[in-house]
Parts: structure tokens; C-alpha cells; sequence
């Protein structure tokens, strides 16, 4: 099953940026390996995938857990073949202003966004060397230039810009680029989730949003995809260790 496609994995691909980007990826060819928390969130993407007549399997993985990455990867490569595009997406906020932010909720982002993307690269990176080929796109945020409230996801998505940089330097030899987009607000449940957090309607933090968005609109999970799909398509090989804001506007 799917020999002879790209086989790529999308962390965090249950829902939002991350269904989009798998479901994208499956569109473009690719065997999809849809790693969740748990195999069961995964479902619906992997049905939407197979039911368009693509190839994706679903496993449940905790990105920072080394060995359930292992068994993830395992996992994939059994079913699909070797991954040679990964899409370090999983993520999730645990915002709060630096006095009231605790040690706890500092390393849990620090781990799913860090650790994760981490675990993940090294997991894979095997098989893009054996491939003399890959493509990693790290999910990033225009969180990383600072935004009140989330000192540890700015900290982590900022991290992940410098992890960027230097895989490129050290994979490019082997034809792996790897690349980070840096979405700007896009409607998924993470931004439901920080209305929720202010005590705001989510229409109404979207409408400060889109004031400020000079295109004027919410970002869709789809706008990410469309990058990422770029990012990972075999004409992209030169285009490495780079950082693309998709906000709508200028990040800055
Ligand atoms: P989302 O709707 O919350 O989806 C994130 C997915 O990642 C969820 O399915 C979540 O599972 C999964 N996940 C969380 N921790 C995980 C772990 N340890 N291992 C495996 N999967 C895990 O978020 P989103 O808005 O699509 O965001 C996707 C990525 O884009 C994130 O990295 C986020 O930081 C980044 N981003 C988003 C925005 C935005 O405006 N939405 C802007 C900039 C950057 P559970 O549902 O079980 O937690």
C-alpha cells in the first residue's frame, strides 16, 4: 500500500492547520501517516483522505514521548514506506501572563513544540538521507517575534526558528530542506480557545484580528497548507532554512 508515493507525516493532523496540511498533502500525491494524541482523533482525516482516494494511516503518538515517536515512525514506514516529508505541527497553548505562568505549563509547550519537533526530525531524517531526499516544514508563529501572554509559546515557536536554520545547514548535503511557516491568526480551535481564555466571543476577537490583517481576513487552515504543500513539493530543493510568515501582511 502506497509504494512508489512520497509518504509524509503530519503531527497534530486530527484537526485544524494540521488536517488541512495532510488532507493538501494526500491531494498532492502523497501517502499521509496522521499521527494524534490518540489513533481514533485521527479518523476523520484519514477518512476524508481515503475517502478522495488517497492512501494515510492513523496513529496515536505523544510527540514528546521518544519511544511513542519511535513506534509511530515504525509505524508509518511499515504501512505507507519511508517518510521522507515530515510536518512538525502539533502544538497546543497554555498562555498566561509571566508572574501567574507555571513551571508546568512552561514544559508542556516547551516539550510538544521543542521536544516534538525534535523527537520527530530525528526519527525521520534517517530516511531522507537513505533517500538523498526530504523536505521538514516546522510550524512556527508570529507568536516568535513576542506577543503578551505567552512567554513559553513564543519562546518555543521562536526556538523552532533557529531548529529551522540549523537542520538546514546540516541536511542540505543530503537533499533535505527544511523550512518554517510562521502563520499570523488562523480560525482553528487553538484560536477559539484563546477567546475563550480573554472571556471574548471568538467572532469578536476574529474582528480585532482582521483589523489588523491587512488583506482583510482571518487566515483558514487551508492558506497554511498551501505553503506547506510548496514547501514540500520536489521543486522547492532550494529553497531551505527559511522562515515564511503567512499572515496576511507583513508579520512585523
Ligand atoms: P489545534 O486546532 O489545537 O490542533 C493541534 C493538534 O495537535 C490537536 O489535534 C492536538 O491534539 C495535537 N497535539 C497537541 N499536543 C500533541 C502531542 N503532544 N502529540 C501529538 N499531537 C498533539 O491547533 P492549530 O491551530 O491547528 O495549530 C497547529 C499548529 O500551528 C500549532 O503548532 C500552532 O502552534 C501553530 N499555529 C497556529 C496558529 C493559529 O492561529 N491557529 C497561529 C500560529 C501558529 P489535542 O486536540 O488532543 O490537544
Amino acid at each position: 500500500m502506497g509504494q512508489g508515493k512520497t509518504t509524509a507525516i503530519v503531527t497534530g493532523g486530527a484537526r485544524g492547520i494540521g488536517a488541512a496540511i495532510a488532507r493538501r498533502l494526500a491531494c498532492d500525491g502523497m501517502a499521509v501517516g496522521v499521527v494524534d494524541l490518540t489513533k481514533e482523533a485521527c479518523a476523520a482525516t484519514v477518512a476524508a483522505i481515503t475517502g478522495a482516494g488517497g492512501s494515510a494511516v492513523a496513529v496515536g503518538a505523544d510527540v514528546a514521548d521518544e519511544a511513542a515517536v519511535a513506534r509511530a515512525v515504525g509505524t508509518v514506514t511499515e504501512v505507507l514506506g519511508p517518510p521522507t516529508v515530515l510536518v512538525n505541527n502539533a502544538g497546543i497553548i497554555r498562555d498566561n501572563l509571566l508572574f501567574k505562568m507555571d513551571v508546568a505549563d512552561w514544559d508542556a509547550v516547551v516539550a510538544v513544540h521543542l521536544r516534538g519537533a525534535f523527537l520527530m526530525s530525528k526519527a525521520v531524517q534517517g530516511h531522507m538521507v537513505d533517500a538523498r531526499f526530504g523536505r521538514i516544514v516546522n510550524l512556527s508563529s508570529t507568536s516568535a517575534l513576542g506577543n503578551r501572554g505567552q512567554a513559553n509559546y513564543a519562546a518555543a515557536k521562536a526556538g523552532l526558528q533557529g531548529f529551522t536554520k540549523t537542520l538546514a545547514i546540516e541536511l542540505g548535503r543530503y537533499g533535505v530542506t527544511v523550512n518554517a511557516i510562521a502563520p499570523g491568526f488562523i480560525e482553528t480551535d487553538m484560536t477559539a480557545a484563546t477567546a475563550e481564555r480573554m472571556g471574548v466571543d471568538f467572532d469578536e476577537l476574529k474582528k480585532l484580528a482582521v483589523e489588523r490583517i491587512p488583506v482583510g481576513r482571518a487566515g483558514q487552515p487551508e492558506d497554511i497548507a498551501h505553503a506547506a504543500a510548496f514547501l514540500a513539493s520536489p521543486g522547492a530543493g532550494f529553497v531551505s532554512g527559511q522562515v515564511i510568515y503567512v499572515a496576511g501582511g507583513p508579520a512585523a
